[in-house]
């Protein structure tokens, strides 16, 4: 079977049609959706690719470890540490998770972070993630932490990152998933406490791959931290930024200009201005694209509308990420099977997605080429 893709979903299409390259009707068939983006779209729509996407071999390159708490482990973990959550049961914090915006999704996402205290709690909340990862054939990840929502509460610098390391390198020797850090700091706080941060990171640098910039995008813009990220990668830090999630494509253009970054998280609104496009391909720059979390932040309304696909045609170095998943419904491996159906996304698309996030890593060119090698044996 053989699925051709297409620029966008059409919503008036419900059947599905499959075709065979060896049949000649067929062949006519897929010609036919070669001139007509609706037929391509109607085509791809009917092959079921969600074996595939079991299979192959993933790069997750956009996670907040604080966004992987499960309501399950928020209530063990505050029932060991005898801490009073706001919430009965297990299904009252579900229901809080149905939030309807950014702040209160804020507002369950730093009560759920308050649960974590020691050293364990930091473990067992990454150790959850990696096996979930797991299961979903994720071979690598880059996983963000903020170690502002937790020194700001009393909890010490290492106290975090060393729980969080040790299940990073557990996984990594039990579950063979290959892990880089990136430190995020929040951009709703002063460029000074980020600085603070920065130096409170600096004993602990070995563990520590990257910088990354997160959390309500609008306001403050990458500019407001061109010293924290300058002094950043005086200090051999790799930089990353989240912009263009909400924010305009001039956050972009600051991300790449003024904090000199090697990947752009979220970056959905580079389409607003071609030029940036234009120098986005140039560059190679990835984009580090969270559908699911767009969907239930509303940077879109419908995943149909979702402008993925549109991003990967221009030639961009798109990556499929679940961003917060915990909270967003779903891991990167329901991030892609969603895509793939309301994108109408074809093999080939879920190829190069998943490709481009082995190429976009920072892993080194031999391990590039390694995983890249196992997702073409996962393609045949
Ligand atoms: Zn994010």
């Amino acid at each position: 079977m053989r699925a051709i893709s297409v620029r966008r979903g059409h919503p008036l299409l419900t059947t599905a049609l499959k075709i065979n390259p060896q049949s000649p009707i067929d062949h006519l068939l897929a010609m036919f959706a070669d001139w007509g983006g609706l037929l391509q779209y109607y085509l791809a729509m009917g092959v079921d690719l969600s074996k595939l996407i079991e299979r192959i071999p993933k790069a997750e390159l956009h996670l907040h470890i604080e966004g992987t708490l499960e309501p399950e482990l928020m209530l063990a973990l505050a029932q060991r540490n005898q801490i009073e959550l706001p919430y009965a049961d297990v299904d009252e914090i579900r229901r809080a998770y149905e939030f309807s915006d950014l702040q209160s999704f804020l507002d369950i996402y730093y009560a759920g972070a308050a649960v974590l205290i020691t050293e364990q709690d930091y473990y067992d909340l990454t150790w959850a993630y990696l096996e979930r990862a797991a299961s979903d054939n994720v071979r690598h990840v880059e996983i963000f932490f903020d170690p502002q929502t937790h020194t700001d509460r009393g909890i010490s610098f290492a106290t975090v990152i060393y729980g969080i390391y040790r299940a990073l390198q557990d996984g990594e020797t039990n579950l063979n998933i290959t892990f880089r850090l990136i430190m995020c700091f929040l951009r709703h706080l002063s460029a000074d406490d980020a600085m603070n941060t920065l130096e409170e990171a600096l004993p602990h640098k070995s563990c520590i791959h990257a910088v990354g910039l997160d959390s309500s995008e609008v306001g403050h813009p990458p500019s407001k931290f061109v010293a924290v990220f300058d002094r950043a990668r005086e200090e051999g830090f790799l930089t990353v930024a989240h912009a263009g999630e909400e924010g305009p494509p001039e956050y972009i253009w600051e991300a790449l200009d003024l904090l000199k970054v090697e990947r752009i998280d979220h970056g959905v609104r580079a389409i607003e201005d071609a030029k940036l496009v234009a120098r986005l391909v140039d560059e190679k720059m990835p984009l580090t694209v969270c559908p699911l979390s767009n969907l239930k932040l509303r940077v879109f309304n419908t995943l149909e509308e979702h402008n993925l696909k549109e991003l990967l045609d221009a030639g961009l170095c798109v990556t499929i990420n679940s961003d917060d998943p915990a909270y967003f419904g779903g891991y990167i491996g329901e991030n892609f099977r969603q895509s793939q159906r309301a994108l109408g996304l074809s093999a080939e698309d879920i190829y190069l997605l998943a490709k481009n996030a082995f190429i976009a890593s920072f892993i080194s060119d031999g391990d590039k080429k390694r995983y890249i090698q196992e997702l073409e044996m996962a393609m045949k």
